[in-house]
């Protein structure tokens, strides 16, 4: 653990023993149905998640990024779903609250902090993924609307949400400075979405989203017309805090599952625990786990400082979600066989943790993201 003060100390105790109590029995069930306990929502928005980083002024809490960081990584512990589920509901009230105008406000943030709806971000397509700014979505205008032609995919629980905010070009000739983010209300402005099955987080889907003409008002257009990347980005910051902060909390679990799993075993007439060889693994996962953490948290706290914090969370996405990976590998392997039945968190752990390093921008994206800050040259473009 790292020094908290007492607020966070008792923000992550508090919200611990909430998800082990309330969540962490609920968990083998969904991943086994590939379904999300939604009405455990509200009592979540109670301790931050949701509406922590929306403004006071605009009926949020505005917890600042460490609380944040807290909530995810233990959201991570409990269940990578979770983590990840609670990234895109935190970020879709965040991003309206900071560039969105009184009239949006009004109109989304009541329903989506109070639960009643839900949001997705839609920003990936098929020739469009790291080079987001290469999305081929067309927002084309009419009159006081936009009219809306593309598709996106692996889009987090578009399924389960009425909402979002999608990025669409309004010339696709412009480049990145064509790139604009629009709010999409369903109830209004009715889109295809189809969910893609898929490996890791199995409590939330993965969709593949049509708009075939849809017509949204220009009244809808959140932040400024060719604005969108820039208004991407803010979220993609607090999305990669959050990624890396939910990894963590896996390889905490990892930790966790492994130390309890070597204390209990026995072979060759001894506790696995006791062997010089597991011993290396188990202290390998704990290192991970307090390196990563302490580059989360540092990420964290840059962002309440005021600053940018871009190479920080750069730094934390790509550490934290590689160190998750290689502290699951290790906590599957000190379980032996029984690692790898779906009976055992660690079998989940190692298939949530091989979603950290890819959306939010991948690995190597990251690297590229911070090689550009720290040499001054970009291998990107
Ligand atoms: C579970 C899950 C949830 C997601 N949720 C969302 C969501 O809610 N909203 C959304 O908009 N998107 C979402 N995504 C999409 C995610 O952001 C993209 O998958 C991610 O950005 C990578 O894009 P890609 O899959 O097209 O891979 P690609 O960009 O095709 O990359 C493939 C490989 O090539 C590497 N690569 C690419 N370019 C370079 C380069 N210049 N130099 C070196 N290596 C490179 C990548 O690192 C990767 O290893 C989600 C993805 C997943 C898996």
């Amino acid at each position: 653990m790292t020094l908290l003060t007492d607020e966070e100390r008792l923000l992550r105790e508090s919200v611990r023993a909430f998800l082990d109590r309330k969540v962490a029995p609920l968990v083998a069930e969904h991943e086994r149905a590939r379904t999300f306990p939604w009405d455990i929502l509200p009592a979540l928005h109670d301790y931050g998640y949701v509406r922590g980083l929306v403004a006071p002024e605009d009926g949020g809490e505005g917890i600042g990024y460490t609380m944040l960081a807290i909530l995810m990584e233990e959201a991570g512990r409990c269940w990578g779903s979770l983590r990840t589920t609670m990234n895109i509901l935190t970020i879709v009230p965040y991003l309206i609250s900071a560039v969105g105008t009184q009239e949006q406000k009004d109109r989304f943030l009541p329903g989506l902090l109070s639960g009643e709806r839900r949001g997705w971000f839609a920003m990936t397509e098929s020739d469009a993924g790291s080079d987001a700014a290469a999305l081929r979505t067309i927002a084309r205008r009419d009159g006081d609307d936009y009219i809306l032609s593309g598709r996106k995919l692996y889009i987090t629980n578009a399924s389960h949400a009425d909402m979002g905010i999608v990025m669409a070009t309004v010339d696709p000739e412009a480049g990145a400075k064509g790139v604009t983010a629009f709010l999409l209300d369903g109830r209004e402005s009715p889109y295809e979405v189809h969910e893609i099955p898929h490996m890791p987080v199995r409590g939330t889907s993965s969709c593949e989203m049509v708009f075939d003409d849809v017509r949204v008002p220009a009244a809808n257009v959140l932040g400024e017309v060719g604005r969108g990347l820039a208004t991407a980005m803010r979220a993609i910051n607090v999305g990669r805090l959050n990624m890396a902060m939910g990894a963590v909390g896996l390889s905490q679990a990892a930790l966790e599952e492994s130390v309890a799993f070597a204390k209990a075993r026995e072979q060759f007439g001894r506790q696995l625990g006791g062997f010089q060889l597991v011993q290396e693994m188990v202290v390998e996962i704990a290192t991970l786990t307090q390196t990563s953490r302490l580059l989360g948290m540092n990420a964290a706290r840059t962002l309440d400082a005021g600053l940018p914090g871009r190479f920080e969370c750069s730094m934390a996405k790509y550490y934290c979600g590689e160190s998750a990976n290689r502290a699951a590998s290790l906590a599957l392997q000190v379980h032996g066989g029984a690692g790898l039945m779906e009976e055992s968190p660690v079998e989940r752990i190692f298939r949530d943790a091989r979603e950290a390093t890819i959306p939010e921008g991948t690995s190597q994206i990251q690297i590229l993201q911070m090689g550009r800050e720290l040499l001054g040259v970009s291998a990107l473009r």
